[in-house]
């Protein structure tokens, strides 16, 4: 296994932050070289296809296509951040810890309720003491995600 754990496909191996599942996410937040040589072929073989010459429009079809492998390239690198088993969104949590927290504890409900997950692995969940939960709950007013005692 390389020591970067990175994969030729451009996944990295990593753990949620909150559930400890392991999971695989993408690092590439931008288009690349490879990104930009791609658009101006697929630029170049739409002039021809449409224009059947060189015509300076192409500048704009070129501009467009970068966009939409640039917009390609963020949305999947924001879908694979969170995680698909606790729900659990990292740039939600640096944003807006407490929405983050709602959206955990939804998808945790509908883990619960769920029949599918009855007889999995439960997940590994971080743990508080009871009294550090009662001091943690008179002060948040039962807006704690989890509690083990
Ligand atoms: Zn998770």
């Amino acid at each position: 296994m390389p020591e970067n754990f990175e994969t030729k496909i451009g996944k990295t191996n990593c753990y949620c932050a909150f559930c400890k599942t392991p999971r695989r996410i993408y690092r590439k937040k931008n288009i690349s070289g490879m990104n930009i040589l791609g658009s101006a072929m697929a630029a170049t073989l739409f002039m021809f296809g449409i224009w059947q010459g060189f015509d300076p429009r192409v500048i704009i079809v070129f501009v467009v296509f970068l966009a939409i492998s640039e917009s390609f390239v963020k949305i999947r690198w924001r879908l694979s951040l969170v995680c698909g088993i606790c729900g659990f969104d990292p740039i939600l949590y640096l944003k807006d810890p407490e929405s983050a927290s709602k959206k955990v504890k939804i998808r945790l409900d509908e883990r619960k309720g769920d029949p599918q997950y009855l007889l999995s692995k439960p997940l590994n969940l971080p743990a508080i003491s009871a009294e550090k939960s009662k001091a943690l709950e008179s002060k948040a007013k039962g807006q704690l995600v989890s509690r083990s005692i």
